[in-house]
């Protein structure tokens, strides 16, 4: 069947604009299919590695990022603050943190796959993907209108974030462990409030959530605060999980010395689907690719999806391109399944004893340029978490490892 375009990307997000401007930079025929009319409104931290520039090379996220960040103020139960700069005097600038409004960053990187070539079909929902002699078929259907649409493409990468259709479309069912995290986007004036809230500096607090952390994080002119319970074996369930993660939020709100008016504060809650083991995340003889969310690709630590979202993009259209599809679920375990796992098991640790891990781990002088290191992929979680692991150990217990 003579295919409409080379790939069909599912999804706007990081992933998918990924994709599409990396496949549209290499001269293929690109649709980006998206649900929402852009911009969209994206649940998130908007914290993004700068590591992420290194994986689109044609896109520069600093230009529309609201805030760099320098420091990173850590607290256990709103107390004990430890504030540290994320790097040393004479370490290079490009391994820190931009702070983002989804809405912002992802609609750029969109338009910048657009002015690539790639054909953008916003307010689609797709709904269903079926093989087509030597081909894949998508369907779709206009949000507005009903209206269906139609398209057969050589391939398609599936970027269609945590709640994604097309895993599912093609059969595939992944392990993942089925986190939760909210966001409070609160607007404020510099000045106002805890004397720490500055245009540079990200707040973590470990204490506060079973199995989770909360954030605030700077934008240009709105703080994001936020929770989430990274481990699946919270003990809240249901509603009860909303409560508790709004509860937390309003806490860290009050810690700051802010008093955030209720009805301008809207509170969203959005899964996050973190990595639990090795996925296969291609089907239809390798025409259907899985990145990002969609892949379960989230850290078991942080909760951090952006950088693997963006990073797994580059790799399955890298793999079209060579020709080498069905080498993408394995190449993709080996670059960063292998991280996830050790990042898994250092997570294990930290959320079963917070209190000891950030005593003796999260308030050490490098812990901070550590965390940011790994963040940004710069440093391996396999590298570290078998010496933190064991120096924990020691220091939890005063006996040797
Ligand atoms: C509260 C919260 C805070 C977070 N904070 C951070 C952070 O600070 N830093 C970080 O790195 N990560 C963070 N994450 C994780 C991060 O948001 C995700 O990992 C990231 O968005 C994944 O990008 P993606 O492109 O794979 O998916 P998404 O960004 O979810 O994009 C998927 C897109 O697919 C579209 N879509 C879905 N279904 C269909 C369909 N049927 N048809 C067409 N389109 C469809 C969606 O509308 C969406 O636009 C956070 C997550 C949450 C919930």
């Amino acid at each position: 069947m003579p295919a409409d375009f080379d790939l069909i990307v599912v999804g706007a997000g990081p992933a998918g604009g990924t994709a599409a401007l990396q496949a549209a930079k290499a001269g293929m025929r690109v649709a980006l299919i998206e649900r929402h009319r852009l911009p969209r409104h994206k649940t998130c931290g908007g914290g993004v590695p700068m590591a992420v520039s290194a994986e689109v090379p044609h896109f520069d996220p600093q230009t529309h990022a609201d805030c760099t960040i320098r420091f990173m103020r850590h607290t256990f139960r709103f107390d004990q603050p430890c504030m540290a700069p994320i790097q040393a005097p004479n370490d290079p600038p490009d391994f820190g943190l931009w702070c983002v409004r989804r809405h912002v960053f992802d609609h750029a990187l969109t338009a910048a796959a657009v002015n690539t070539g790639a054909e953008l079909f916003d307010g689609l929902t797709l709904e269903t993907v079926e093989p087509a002699s030597g081909a894949v078929q998508v369907q779709a259907r206009n949000g507005l209108s009903g209206a269906p649409w139609r398209a057969v493409a050589s391939f398609v990468i599936g970027a269609d974030g945590a709640n994604g259709v097309v895993g599912r479309q093609v059969g595939l069912r992944l392990s993942r462990t089925d986190a939760i995290a909210m966001e409070a986007l609160v607007p404020h004036r510099w000045g106002v409030g805890h004397p720490s809230l500055r245009p540079d500096t990200i707040h973590l607090e470990y204490g506060a959530v079973r199995n989770g952390y909360a954030w605030v994080f700077p934008n240009a002119e709105q703080l994001n605060i936020g929770a989430g319970f990274l481990r699946a074996a919270h003990p809240l369930r249901g509603a009860a999980v909303r409560e508790a993660l709004i509860q937390t939020i309003r806490a860290y709100a009050a810690a700051m010395g802010l008093e955030p008016d209720g009805d301008r504060v809207r509170f969203r809650a959005h899964p996050l689907p973190v990595w639990s083991r090795r996925n296969t995340l291609d089907a239809l003889n390798a025409r259907v690719l899985l990145v990002g969310d969609a892949a379960a690709l989230v850290k078991p630590l942080c909760g951090d999806g952006i950088l693997n979202a963006v990073r797994s993009a580059a790799l399955a259209v890298q793999c079209i391109l060579e020709g080498q599809p069905a080498a993408y679920s394995s190449r993709l375990h080996s670059e960063i399944g292998t991280e996830l796992q050790a990042a898994s098991r250092l997570s294990a640790l930290f959320y079963r004893l917070p209190g000891e891990c950030f005593r003796y781990g999260v308030t050490r002088p490098t812990a901070t340029r550590t965390a940011a290191l790994l963040l940004n992929g710069r440093l391996k979680y396999r590298e570290i978490a078998p010496r933190a692991m064991r120096r924990l150990m020691q220091a939890i217990t005063g006996r040797r490892f």
